[in-house]
């Protein structure tokens, strides 16, 4: 593996959130919020470990994810991004982005995000009705959305995105249209659509499993899909990823960096991270990772930091099945034939011939001299072929 010479995106975890949304299995956490000063010292230490054990790595994206790290001060944020920049060799002009819930996006907090060098926010908006974010228990009405996407642009920020769930109990195709007709007006740069998902241990999956909520419709998700495809297209936005659509130039780097498979180191409670031919995960509980940082002592072996615990070594065949999967999430861009041949020495196609030629005669592929993309059908059928892939 040697992604040294390379790019990489480093992905920062911030896991608190102000109160916990009824469909959500990410690792947030509400009411910690004593626990706030202490995890940025112990995120400051393990970039700090992350950066001195392989030193000269470059970064061209630094994502902060959640939870919702719009929570953290500016403050906060200047001693992470000091250290960022003291121990990684940042390329000028690198993307910086943020995930923010409206309510935190005032004018004095937007200003001081883009003195520190946010250029990118990934806001939450989830829907356009009220009574479907109180459904989720989001903390946000449909007009902060509105007023925090007009104080972004004040702002300076000027590369946007918006996120909405599909897919959901009670939706109607006209409560879904009317939420991306909302969305479409706010005038973002990219947009992210989320089917959604039952998860395991939350509400909302108590509430179906009790009778008290229909259970997802599936067919419906599906036209749900089709029209948001429509809308977005005839409003200048090209799809291309599975769920992500962009206006020309405002695709998203930091995520392209996982749908290539290239590197990305992952810091902080239940961060996933691909870096130095290592496939990683690091402790869930706040608590716990804030203990596992302040007793650590010693060196670690990049990537691995005293919050790690899940390491993988990828093997080649690993790390080919891994670039398939992920590539053929690019609905546009795919696996480009060149790259993958200079990365593994092979054409993918001659390395799946049989597959290959099944899907491609089934309409679910298409392949050309330069790329292998999903076609539309292959899209709705992606998580057959990524099976069968494995
Ligand atoms: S804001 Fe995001 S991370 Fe926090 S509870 Fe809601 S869905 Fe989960």
């Amino acid at each position: 593996m040697t992604f040294i010479q390379g790019f990489q995106s480093l992905y920062l975890h911030i896991p608190f959130c102000k109160t916990k949304c009824t469909y959500c299995a990410f690792n947030a956490y509400a009411n910690m919020d004593t626990l706030v000063n202490d995890f940025v010292d112990a995120l400051v230490r393990e970039v700090e470990i992350v950066g001195r054990s392989r030193p000269g790595q470059q970064l061209h994206t630094i994502y902060f994810g959640g939870g919702t790290p719009s929570l953290l001060s500016p403050g906060q944020f200047e001693r992470l991004l000091s250290t960022i920049h003291a121990l990684f060799n940042v390329k000028s002009g690198s993307e910086i982005s943020l995930e923010a819930n409206p309510n935190d996006l005032d004018a004095p907090y937007l200003t001081a995000l883009r003195q520190l060098g946010f250029n990118r926010l990934s806001i939450g908006m989830q829907s356009a009705h009220q009574n479907e974010l109180r459904l989720f228990a989001r903390r946000h009405d449909n007009d902060a959305v509105a007023r925090a996407v007009s104080a972004a642009r004040r702002a300076g920020f000027a590369n946007l995105n918006l996120d909405l769930i599909y897919g959901f109990p009670h939706q109607t195709m006209t409560t879904w249209k009317a939420s991306l007709v909302q969305m479409m007006a706010l005038q973002p740069d990219h947009v992210s659509l989320y089917a959604l998902g039952v998860e395991e241990g939350t509400p909302l999956e108590r509430w179906i499993a009790r009778g008290e909520l229909p259970e997802p419709d599936d067919d419906l998700a599906a036209d749900m899909y089709d029209l948001a495809t429509d809308i977005l297209g005839q409003g200048g936005f090209e799809q291309y990823e599975i769920s992500n659509w962009a206006k020309p130039g405002y695709e998203c780097r930091h995520n392209l960096q996982y749908w290539r498979n290239l590197p990305y180191p992952g810091v902080g409670p239940g961060a996933h991270g691909w870096a130095g031919g290592v496939r990683y995960s690091t402790i869930l509980a706040p608590q716990k990772y804030i203990q596992a940082l302040k007793s650590s002592v010693g060196d670690y072996v990049y990537p691995r930091t005293p919050a790690t615990v899940e390491a993988l070594e990828v093997d080649r065949p690993g790390e080919i099945v891994d670039t398939l999967l992920m590539g053929l999430r690019l609905t546009r861009e795919g696996i480009q034939r060149a790259a993958f041949r200079e990365r593994f020495g092979e054409d993918v196609v001659t390395l799946y011939p049989a597959l290959m030629n099944r899907f491609s005669a089934q309409g679910l592929l298409r392949i050309d001299a330069d790329t292998v993309r999903l076609t539309t059908e292959g899209r709705l059928l992606s998580n057959m072929i990524f099976r069968e892939l494995v």
